[in-house]
């Protein structure tokens, strides 16, 4: 019996990075699961890869822009027509820009909360009824240690994740009392994590002084790797954190201590 055995997982942003590495995980321990991205053929490459791995019909994949509202009821019903089920919801999707409230682009401020924000409000309003069918479900929005320390020039991701903590507390106490305590609501927060979204300080510093760079400023001295986010994800999916509901779960290797 894997960890997740018998849920069916909806991830965003699932092309690469943290969320394909859930999916991954998630596929391990016993779970379904449907990865979506902006990038289609990304999401369906690591669908096809999971199936090869786990055999057909335990992943599945479609292209969403999680900024089009239009599209999020649609593709939970096809994801949960597909697996049979949806009681797992991953809101992993999400962008950050680099600038102060001076430099910033009113633009690009609205897009990131568009992005990060706007697409947990979407996906939880269209998904909490779709998973009230299946008994326990648990909702994991992933947020960033920038969700709880902020910086001068990270005005557009500060705000963002610090809604993503706060949008996922109120989501937790509403279905903590209208789902009978079957729905849970958790925030991840990780700290510098190795994936492609650290692409443009490496290009800045180089790969190898990039990571020492940002792990010197981590009390265990070190960036972590995709997989050390997955297993707290994992977690809050599983049966095993059923009483946990509405914290927020920080994997930042000491920062915020
Ligand atoms: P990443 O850039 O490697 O992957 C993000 C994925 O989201 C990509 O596949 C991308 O195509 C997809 N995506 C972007 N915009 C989208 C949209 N509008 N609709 C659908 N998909 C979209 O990033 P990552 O490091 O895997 O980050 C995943 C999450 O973790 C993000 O919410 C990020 O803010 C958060 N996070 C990451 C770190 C880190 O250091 N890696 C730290 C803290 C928080």
């Amino acid at each position: 019996m894997g960890r997740v055995s018998g849920k069916m997982a909806f991830i965003t942003g699932g092309a690469q990075g943290l969320g394909e590495a859930t999916a991954r995980m998630f596929a391990r321990e016993g779970a379904k699961v449907t990865v979506t991205d902006v990038n289609g053929a990304g999401a369906e490459a690591v669908a096809a890869s999971i199936n090869e791995a786990h055999g057909a019909g335990t992943a599945f994949a479609w292209q969403h822009d999680v900024t089009d509202a239009d599209r999020w009821q649609e593709v939970l019903k096809e994801a949960h027509d597909a697996m049979g089920g949806l009681n797992v919801l991953v809101n992993n999707a999400g962008i950050g820009s680099l600038g102060s409230v001076e430099d910033e682009n009113y633009e690009t401020f609205k897009h990131v909360q568009a992005v990060d924000v706007d697409s947990i409000f979407l996906g939880c309003k269209y998904a909490i009824p779709l998973m009230r069918e299946h008994g326990l479900g648990s909702i994991i929005n992933i947020s960033s240690i920038a969700g709880i320390i902020a910086s001068a020039n990270y005005v557009s991701y500060n705000t963002a994740k610090a809604a993503v903590r706060h949008i996922s507390k109120s989501i937790a106490l509403h279905c903590a009392k209208s789902t009978g305590g079957q729905i849970r609501c958790n925030s991840v927060h990780p700290v510098f994590i190795n994936t492609p979204i650290l692409d443009r300080t490496k290009e800045m510093f180089g790969e190898e002084e990039a990571l020492a760079k940002l792990g010197r400023q981590i009390p265990l001295g070190k960036v972590g790797e995709p997989d050390d986010i997955a297993y707290a994800v994992l977690y809050l999916a599983s049966d095993e954190s059923k009483l946990v509901t509405g914290i927020e779960l920080k994997v930042d290797g000491g920062i915020s201590a």
